[in-house]
């Protein structure tokens, strides 16, 4: 039924481990993306029937599969750890759907692996579905994200804090291949599998890239288009550790992720974030950290010499000037600006300082250009008025304008309160309506429709979420 073509699992020993799911008690579909089915080229028919279920639960395998768990290292908030690898992660194999473009299709939550440590291997359903909503939304907006083929619940309890109802995500990536992986071969001094990886990633991601040099710039390319496009949506990844940094530039590993509601440069919403290193305003600095392990990495492949060190560097010193270009196009289109000139960027950043001096509603503010309802955020109304006078000067004339604001600036986000609603009845009742209302409202961000104007809303003073767990 799924025509697989594993080429990671053709690469030599010594880049996974062959290991099966472990099968569940009682597996029950909480949510099936038949969009994402269907642009894969798989039978979502199929997949909701008894078989599929089967296999996105890790209890039975599909011809073709060859399930692995795949090694990586990582720096995790700044410290080296030389051996992570997918601790309850299984990866059942690659497909290449039918515009050619090939996916990695995983069960995240599937059992322990022999990376788990001393993990259960294991996922419980509010990580599953906070995932299965932000990254889809991602997906819909148009920022480059793994995505979500389905949501399983297991039957089973995981033991966190508390027992839990346990769950299995299914996800889809263009690869799983993170700074992490070149990381683990490079510290090894495996320059074998170093350049084989190099090679891999070359011919699957970024099929112009002939040398190291170029895949370099070619991974900080997208990641510099990825952050703006967090930044754009005031995004906060929470856990920007080199291990959930992609190659192929996709955001993954949706943990203690969240959007911010009110504006304020340094937010920070995870728990185990206390130092702010993954605060909203440091994402790009920190991309420019991570890139430049990924640069230490391909050094030995570059001649490992001064030349070489000179050349990464200059590289990932690339990092800020491509990341300022990207922000200024996707926040100028935020004010209707299809083609900003450099002098934009003020006009963009006095609104900014504005929002952040009443920590306005990020996503309310710039939705509520279009509409006239913007001012309604701001507690500083005149500053307001003397800034919109001359947005409206520099927009005046521009025909493109409502239709550039209308898809830089989605209607609905994916709430922090929200999502923690939509979690807490799922787990306390087996009620999924909210997810589900949300599923659908958020694969659809631009229009205003009436039905989805409570998820418009900002938090109310007690619903606020001032924090994220990793939860797991
Ligand atoms: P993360 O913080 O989610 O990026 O995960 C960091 C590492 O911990 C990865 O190697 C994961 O596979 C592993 N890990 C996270 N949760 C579990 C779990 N419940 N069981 C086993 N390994 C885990
Ligand atoms: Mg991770
Ligand atoms: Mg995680």
């Amino acid at each position: 039924m799924i025509q697989f073509d594993n080429s990671y699992a053709r690469l030599p020993e010594g880049f996974f481990t062959r290991t099966a799911p472990t099968p569940v008690r009682d597996a029950r579909l909480v949510a099936l993306n038949r969009p994402l089915a269907e642009r894969l080229g798989l039978d979502a028919d199929w997949l909701a029937g008894p078989e599929g279920l089967q296999m996105l639960a890790g209890n039975a395998l599909p011809d073709g599969a060859e399930p692995i768990a795949q090694a990586y290292a990582g720096h995790q908030f700044g410290g080296f750890s030389p051996q992570l690898g997918d601790g309850r992660a299984v990866l059942l194999g690659e497909i290449v759907a039918p515009d050619g473009i090939r996916f990695d299709i995983q069960l995240k939550g599937a059992g322990p692996t022999p990376f788990s440590r001393r993990g259960d291997g294991r996922a419980w359903l509010g990580p599953v579905l906070r995932e299965y909503l932000v990254s889809e939304f991602m997906a819909a907006f148009g920022i480059p994200t793994t995505r979500a083929l389905a949501a399983v619940s297991t039957g089973e309890q995981v033991i966190r804090e508390q027992l839990l109802p346990g769950a299995v995500l299914t996800r889809v990536a263009s690869s799983h291949i993170r700074v992490g992986t070149f990381e683990f071969y490079a510290a090894r001094g495996d320059l074998d599998r170093l350049r084989l990886l190099a090679q891999h990633v070359m011919a699957r991601h970024y099929p112009d890239a002939k040398t190291p040099a170029q895949l370099l710039q070619a991974v900080v390319d997208a990641q510099a288009a990825t952050i703006a496009g967090w930044m754009g949506l005031g995004f906060i990844h929470g856990v920007m550790n080199t291990d959930n940094m992609s190659v192929s530039g996709e955001t993954i590993d949706y943990g203690p992720c969240a959007f911010m509601d009110g504006y304020k440069p340094a937010q920070v919403f995870s728990s185990i974030d206390a130092g702010g290193r993954y605060a909203w305003n440091e994402q790009p600095n920190i991309a420019v950290w991570n890139l430049a392990q990924l640069a230490s990495c391909l050094v030995p492949l570059m001649g490992n010499d001064d030349a070489a060190v000179a050349e990464a560097t200059r590289i990932v010193h690339s990092f800020p000037e491509i990341y300022k270009a990207e922000g200024h196009r996707r926040f100028a289109a935020k004010l209707g600006i299809s083609t900003p000139r450099p002098e934009d960027q003020a006009l963009i950043d006095r609104l900014l300082d504005l929002m952040a001096a009443g920590r306005a509603d990020f996503t309310r503010v710039f939705a509520g250009l279009s509409d006239g309802t913007a001012r309604d955020e701001f507690t500083d109304r005149d500053g307001y008025d003397l800034w919109a006078r001359d947005w409206q000067a520099r927009i005046q004339g521009l025909a493109d304008a409502p239709a550039v604001m209308a898809r830089a600036n989605p209607r609905r986000i994916p709430r922090n309160h929200r999502i923690e609603q939509a979690i807490a009845a799922a787990r306390d009742d087996g009620d999924f309506t909210l997810f589900h209302r949300l599923d659908a409202a958020l694969r659809d961000p631009f229009t205003d429709r009436a039905e989805w104007d409570d998820l418009a809303q900002a938090p109310l003073a007690d619903e606020i979420v001032q924090r994220t767990f990793c939860g797991t």
